[in-house]
């Protein structure tokens, strides 16, 4: 069988849209498309050997083009939330666009997510994927400098998506790109995740404020619901009336995985769904993992198949650093500084258990 397949999505700003699907020798297929640089769909079997497509996802680059939720997208330049909105660099500040609260949130008003990036197929050593690519100009969303930004998806044999980001700027500036995939590993239609169990190999989270921003603390979990060293179920303790879970309506926070930005990889997270058997485990080179728990999800959107998505029916395990890094000295810096290589390895490990 051919490894990619490629579908043609139509055009938007000049650019031509694709969605790329990659087939592995198992037979697990992942669309990915350069509308958003969105990883679309994810078809993996379950223990019994019965297929189904485990990410949140759109049939249409309409889908993409109206969605308000991110999902499956390439959230930059700076994902997550910046308190405020206005960042100094080199002593030099920057207004950068802030939403309602007062905060700059997944990029701006058109962020990543939203452009059309280019795109080239692969196929090596028996592996395929998509390399995308963007320019981001001097000045997007009040960002300083040309951001030249690379993506390549890799699907392995082992049923991992290799994700690896770099990117490159004229002036300082700042980023943190990350993949916001939602999962359900029992089908992205079959409703609620919050009997996924989940682990995450952290003992530190972030606590947030009013805005879901991290306070600056870096807290221990033990004895919180933001303990996950040892499998639980998502929804065992997201309905406790505690004032983190509260302020975040569920679990929207950061887990600390390292406290600088080494490029050593490091197991993050595991997710498994008992039904199925299907589980996920992340692996990243980032300092934090961030749990969404799509606390925000309405059913107000239609996803594929026109399958409309409602609360908490999909999990996200964002790879990035630390939210509002660039108002916390002690936060790992997002600094990218001119001439140097900003360069990010996140991997979605499929498996059965
Ligand atoms: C954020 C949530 C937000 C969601 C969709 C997540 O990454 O942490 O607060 O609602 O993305 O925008």
């Amino acid at each position: 069988m051919d490894p990619i397949e490629i579908a043609d999505w139509g055009r938007i700003a000049g650019e031509k849209i694709y969605l790329y699907t990659l087939t592995n020798k198992n037979g697990t297929k992942v669309s990915v498309s350069n509308i958003g640089a969105a990883i679309q769909s994810v078809w993996v079997k379950d223990k019994k050997g019965l297929w189904d497509d485990v990410v949140l996802g759109y049939g249409t680059v309409e889908g993409y083009l109206s969605d308000p939720f991110y999902i499956g997208t390439v959230v930059g330049r700076y994902a997550n939330r910046i308190a405020g909105g206005n960042v100094d660099i080199d002593g030099k500040a920057y207004q950068l666009t802030v939403k309602e609260g007062g905060f700059h949130h997944h990029g701006g008003r058109e962020g990543f997510n939203k452009k059309a990036w280019k795109s080239v197929p692969f196929v090596k050593n028996g592996e395929s994927g998509v390399v995308f690519s963007l320019l981001s100009p001097d000045g997007d969303e009040g960002f300083p400098g040309n951001l030249d930004v690379k993506l390549k998806y890799t699907l392995t044999d082992q049923n991992q998506i290799v994700i690896d980001f770099f990117a490159e700027t004229d002036k300082n500036t700042l980023v943190n790109l990350t993949q916001h995939a939602y999962f359900n590993l029992s089908g992205h239609a079959k409703g609620s995740i919050l009997n996924h169990e989940l682990i995450i190999n952290a003992d530190q989270y972030l606590p947030v404020n009013q805005i879901i921003v991290p306070e600056g603390a870096l807290t221990h979990v033990a004895d919180t619901p933001f303990d996950f060293r040892k499998a639980k179920p998502i929804g065992k303790e997201i309905g406790l009336d505690n004032e983190q879970l509260n302020l975040g309506a569920g679990y929207d926070h950061s887990w600390v995985l390292k406290t600088n930005r080494s490029q050593n990889l490091l197991f993050a997270a595991k997710a498994f769904e008992p039904e199925s058997g299907r589980s996920l485990s992340v692996y990243t080179t980032e300092p934090a993992v961030h749990l969404y728990t799509g606390n925000f999800l309405d059913g107000s959107i239609k996803g594929k198949h026109k399958v409309a998505y409602n609360h908490r029916e999909g999990f996200c395990l964002e790879t990035q650093n630390y939210p509002d890094s660039p108002n916390k000295p002690h936060f790992p810096s997002s600094i990218l500084k001119a001439g140097e290589i900003y360069q990010s390895k996140t991997i979605f490990e499929f498996g059965t258990v």
